[in-house]
């Protein structure tokens, strides 16, 4: 057994998540390879072009939009637009290989998030590590996580829409900059948010979505997949069907900016 298997039996996740073969990973039960399911138009406008406005005002919005990486974190971090920034230990933008073809949105950072400064590192986070190591990708190598908002919500509570609106520039920029090739949703918050309207997980699962050009698919949060282990398969079917998005998305894929 693999270091990896180690860890996925650990999370119980093996040997269901095993990867048979590179080319086509299936659980035992899933389907052979199919077309795309496609969702039907997304109402979501391209990435980083221009959303309700934001809680700082368009101004905002614009110099947000300019941020090379080597300002974005201290700008997050200096951020007043909504309450969070009074409640916060520490901001959490994101965390990964700034030329990832796949990037995991979440919701929120929790507690742990807050105190370590970097996105899904509690117990949830284990889970989304072995969800990539089953992929055969790692934190941080091709991979950039991030969440809808970069400041924790007291006491984990969902976050309120206008919070949503005054983080998304950010959301927008690191999109904007990464230019992945696939967009991973995690949990129904991140994927309203993400998609900009208020659906069930399970009308959004299942099918590729689009954030401007770049294909979305929508999975469980991990921290709901840690208490319903049954929907373990789903999240995997989603995790294969959002690798044959990346694949299928090739060279269409946004270019990615300088940054
Ligand atoms: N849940 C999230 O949505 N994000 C995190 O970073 C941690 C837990």
């Amino acid at each position: 057994m693999t270091r990896r298997d180690d860890l996925l039996q650990e999370l119980g996740l093996w040997p269901r998540w095993t990867l048979r073969r590179r080319e086509q990973a299936t659980t035992p039960s899933a389907p052979a390879v199919s077309p795309l399911p496609v969702a039907a138009a997304d109402s979501a406008p391209p990435a980083a072009a221009g959303h309700a406005p934001d809680a700082g005002g368009d101004a905002r919005a614009a110099r947000i939009a300019g941020l090379a990486w080597a300002d974005f974190a201290a700008d997050v971090d200096g951020c007043t637009a909504c309450g969070l920034c009074r409640t916060r230990n520490r901001s959490v933008p994101g965390v990964g290989d700034t030329a990832a073809d796949w990037l995991f949105v979440g919701e929120a950072p929790g507690a742990d998030e807050d105190a370590r400064g970097e996105p899904f590192v509690g117990q949830a986070g284990r889970l989304l590590d072995a969800m990539l190591a089953a992929l055969g990708l790692a934190r941080g190598r091709n991979v950039y996580i991030a969440n809808v908002l970069k400041c924790r919500p007291p006491n984990n509570r969902t976050p309120e829409p206008l919070e949503v609106a005054a983080c998304r520039p950010y959301l927008d920029r690191q999109v904007a900059l990464i230019a992945p090739k696939v967009i991973v949703a995690l949990g129904k918050s991140a994927a309203n948010a993400l998609l900009e309207r208020e659906a069930t997980i399970g009308s959004l699962r299942g099918r590729v979505h689009r954030l401007g050009t770049i294909p979305l698919v929508v999975t469980y949060h991990p921290a709901y997949l840690l208490r319903t282990l049954a929907d373990k398969a789903k999240a995997w079917e989603d995790l294969v069907l959002a690798r044959r998005a990346l694949r299928a998305a090739g060279d269409e894929a946004t270019p990615r900016e300088p940054g």
